[in-house]
């Protein structure tokens, strides 16, 4: 049976359903949520392969009028074409506002679906159905919608929750090993944050959790959701606490950017393991997390097959200076002060907004 986390926005509060074949139930669960809706599932060729036929199968038996969209797979979509593609399809369907965008793959296409729904008709409801791993425990809870332009990553968008979001277990076992460990790493960061017990119990359900046992995969699933539901609840705009979700993601930004987002060279989640190491390293180098939690983390990270250091990426040997520079262009860099999440050990994270140039520099000299 499906677990459920609840995200508590007041009026704008949702339920995340985690379970295994639960697009399978999406019509009549749409049926129930947003009765009489017609509604648009926006998808890319992949996914769209692999899983629309059973989502379309469903919202057909629940008599609910459908088309689909069809994206290029990747993150070139999270564009401006991209968004004119959606909106377009969207009042080309004679959608309404009441009717419903469905997001059917990863978070390329959460995000631009959620943006597309966000602006079209001035602002349409929208289903999250993640299908990565990364989608299902990050991009698909929290309501962060947008897309990419030619100055950065994620520079336009809008806060649009979704009024549900439909986690299928089923859907990830096409995903790629690769993608598969790259989502883990970004539970590994829920861990880290603030919820020692989950490490621990990471530590010992990983492989269970990787190889796709559906009970231990849907239970760190769902408190990754629900670590991530208590954050946006608090904080939902990202005035204070969200900004702990960032842990790993300073340093692991920094190696995208560096790495010109070629996923042959590093995908988002290897530079968040990568990241989340350096942060707990240069906390060790602060003198305030000891190094048996740096071995702890490291010895997790690498015992799955995941990045832990900068020299496992192939022909890459950035300069302290480029590493600085990317830090510094990166969003969560205010007025000259540079922001990292720090950690005092395993579960202890915390938002340091005041860290020096040179006490960076000084640990970046330490590695080699
Ligand atoms: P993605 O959506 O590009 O998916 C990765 C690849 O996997 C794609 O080629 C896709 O076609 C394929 N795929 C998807 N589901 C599959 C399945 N079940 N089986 C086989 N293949 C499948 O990338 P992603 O890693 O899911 O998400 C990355 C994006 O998420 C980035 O754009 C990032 O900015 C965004 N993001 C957003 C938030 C947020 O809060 N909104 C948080 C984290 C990341
Ligand atoms: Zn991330």
């Amino acid at each position: 049976s499906p677990q459920s986390v609840h995200v508590d926005l007041g009026e704008r509060s949702y339920d995340i359903l985690i379970g295994q074949n639960v697009l399978e139930s999406a019509g009549e669960r749409i049926a129930a949520l947003a009765p009489g809706a017609r509604t648009v599932v926006v998808t890319d060729g992949r996914v769209a392969r692999m899983h629309l036929d059973t989502l379309e199968a469903s919202l057909e038996a629940a008599k609910i009028d459908s088309f689909a969209v069809i994206v290029t797979p990747g993150e070139g979509s999270k564009s401006w074409h991209g968004i004119q593609t959606v909106t377009d399809a969207i009042i080309g369907g004679r959608l309404e506002r009441g009717d419903l965008v469905i997001a059917l793959g990863g978070g390329v296409i959460g995000d631009l679906a959620g943006f597309a729904a966000a602006i079209a008709r001035r602002g349409m409801r929208f289903v999250q159905m993640p299908t990565t791993l990364l989608a299902q425990v990050d991009s698909s809870v929290g309501g962060k919608t947008g897309i990419n332009t030619e100055h950065g990553k994620n520079l336009v968008g809008s806060f649009h929750q979704p009024i549900l979001v439909l986690a299928d277990t089923a859907t990830l076992e096409t995903l790629p090993d690769r993608e598969m460990k790259a989502g883990y790493a970004e539970m590994v960061k829920y861990g880290l944050i603030d919820d020692a017990a989950f490490f621990e119990w990471l530590e010992v359900n990983a492989p269970a959790v990787l190889a796709g046992e559906v009970e231990p995969r849907t239970e760190a699933i769902a408190r990754s959701c629900a670590a991530k539901a208590r954050v946006v609840a608090d904080d939902e705009r990202e005035g204070g606490r969200r900004a702990l979700l960032n842990l790993g993601h300073t340093f692991g930004h920094a190696l995208e950017v560096l790495c010109n987002y070629d996923p042959a060279k590093l995908v988002h989640g290897e530079g968040v393991a990568i990241g989340m190491v350096l942060a707990h390293r240069f906390s060790n180098h602060l003198g305030l997390c000891s190094g048996q939690d740096v071995q702890r983390v490291v010895a997790h990270l690498e015992g799955l097959g995941l990045p832990t250091d900068i020299a496992a990426i192939e022909g890459f040997n950035p300069t302290i200076d480029e590493l600085v520079d990317a830090m510094k262009q990166d969003k969560k860099v205010e007025r000259g002060a540079l922001t990292f999440i720090l950690t005092r050990g395993i579960g202890q994270s915390f938002i340091a907004s005041d860290v020096s140039e040179g006490s960076l520099r000084s640990f970046l000299s330490t590695l080699d």
